[in-house]
């Protein structure tokens, strides 16, 4: 007799979960099992950080989306939007309707910084800045951009991310997918000067070689680093040579020290060797960060010089990376903040894996990585998975197919779906092209009860 079809609930519809998803549907035939995935995602729209996390003027990495649609078109997967395992539906009720379960479940929040002055008002973090201008229905609509001074704490993409968005005009971005309350808030932006500090130098530098040269290419921005902040100990030398994109890193930052400041109206500095202490407020607002210069040591860490500066700013965005929530039910690491797991096996606080629970992605492995790092990833968790199910580790599920859709039915929740997705899609571009701006391919819709009322399909029973 063949095997019954293996039941797969996919927790999140970011890449991570949607190259899981892929595999285990392409693999399945290796253990002899037919796989049918549930494509599970809180938000009414798939695609995670690619749509709530890529900057809008990386079009190019947004395009990821259009080759995900040959996954997601696949009849074994089924997309089930605005559903929040852990409040609608627990991880329990899962387990009881499903052979397996992977969270693929991302990072949305930011990591503290533990540095007085954090909670002023004009302290932000950089994730709130993030959710607010890529659109999601999740973070506020507005902002308060009165700053003309900013400092951006943290030498990674994001951090350059925040950086670009605040020095680059509003009509720059509008040709991008932003949405008009985006567009509307970021002509209100006053800053002219935005300076992005880390505490390490050229060498340790978490930029990636494309972003830091494209910095450049905006005709508003001028991008400086003083010559100052161009240095090198025999293990940072040793870190150039060995990696050609942080050696391009190297490079590309010393072109900025070297050459003549460029006829802008916004400056963008990069500053090495400064580690911030302390966000200085007044009345409780931002008035100031205060750094203090570090040097290496040799072994390519840093020190402190006790010599301090004090940099007149009212914004400081913290871009100190990203952190993972817990998903009620299931084990978390609230000092590494991720679910802890041997390979992708969840396990429980003794160590021991946890039948039928899998975890991929950043809330596998923390939040660190492109969107292609993700898909190694997947193929880690999703043949541990096969492999248990070849060797019957996994419990048969209790219920039969229809009878999750019945459980979402029977609690009114109004579930968007793939072919939602392609209606929301089409209502997107379609205000894009109505907005009249040349090359604007889409305008994003916010509100979450307008994306639900494009993307709620009630889903085929199967
Ligand atoms: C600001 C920023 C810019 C970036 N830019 C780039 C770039 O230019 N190029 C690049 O290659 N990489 C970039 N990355 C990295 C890339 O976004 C990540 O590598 C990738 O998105 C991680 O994938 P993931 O699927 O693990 O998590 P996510 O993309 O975070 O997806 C997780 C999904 O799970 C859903 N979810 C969470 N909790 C629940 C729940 N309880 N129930 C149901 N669903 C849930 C979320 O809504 C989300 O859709 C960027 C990251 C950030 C933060």
């Amino acid at each position: 007799m063949s095997q019954p079809t293996l039941r797969i609930a996919v927790i999140g519809a970011g890449p991570a979960g949607i190259y899981a998803s892929d595999l285990l549907v392409k693999n399945a035939a290796s253990i002899g099992r037919e796989v049918h995935v549930d494509l599970i995602e809180k938000l009414p729209a798939p695609f995670g950080l690619i749509r709530y996390g890529v900057a809008p003027d990386h079009p190019r990495i947004k395009g990821i989306i259009t080759s995900l649609h040959r996954v997601l078109d696949r009849p074994e997967i089924r997309l089930l939007g605005n559903i929040e395992i852990g409040r609608d539906v627990t991880v329990e009720e899962l387990r009881e309707h499903y052979d397996a379960v992977i969270f693929a479940t991302g990072a949305i929040a930011d990591r503290d910084l533990d540095i007085p002055g954090v909670d002023a008002q004009g302290s932000f973090g950089a994730a709130d800045f993030v959710g607010f201008y890529d659109g999601n229905p999740e973070f506020p609509r507005t902002w308060d951009l009165s700053a003309q001074s900013v400092a951006v704490i943290g030498v990674g993409n994001v951090g350059l991310d925040v950086a670009r968005v605040l020095s680059k005009t509003a009509d720059e971005l509008n040709v991008t997918e932003i949405p008009d309350n985006v567009y509307e808030t970021l002509r209100t932006n006053q800053a002219t000067e935005v300076h992005v500090f880390g505490r390490r130098g050229p060498a340790q530098a978490k930029f990636t070689p494309q972003e830091l040269k494209e910095l450049d290419h905006s005709p508003t921005v001028n991008v400086v680093v003083d010559p100052e902040d161009i240095d090198y100990d025999d293990a940072s030398i040793e870190a150039r040579s060995s990696s050609k994109s942080q050696d391009l890193v190297c490079q590309t930052l010393e072109g900025y020290a070297i050459r003549e400041p460029k006829d802008a109206p916004h400056t963008l500095q990069i500053h090495l060797f400064e580690s911030p202490t302390e966000i200085l407020t007044r009345d409780g607002r931002v008035v100031g960060l205060r750094t203090e210069r570090t040097e290496l040591d040799g072994t390519g860490h840093v020190r402190g010089t006790g010599t301090f500066t004090d940099w007149p700013v009212q914004a400081v965005y913290r871009a100190v990376g990203y952190r993972s929530e817990p998903v009620p039910g299931v084990p978390f690491n609230h000092v590494e903040h991720v679910i802890p797991n041997d390979g992708g096996h969840v396990l429980d606080p003794a160590g021991t894996p946890v039948p039928g629970l899998y975890a991929t992605g950043w809330i596998k492995r923390g939040p660190v990585g492109l969107i292609g790092n993700t898909k190694s990833d997947a193929k880690e968790t999703t043949d541990l998975l096969l492999a248990d199910a070849a060797a019957g580790l996994l419990d048969a599920p209790l219920h039969p197919a229809d009878a999750f859709l019945q459980l979402l039915d029977a609690r009114g929740i109004p579930v968007t779906t793939w072919e939602g997705w392609y209606r929301l899609d089409a209502a997107e571009r379609a205000l894009g092209e109505a907005s009249g701006v040349e090359g604007k391919e889409r305008r994003k819709i916010v509100e979450w009860e307008e994306m639900v009322s494009h993307a709620h399909i009630t889903p085929a029973y199967v």
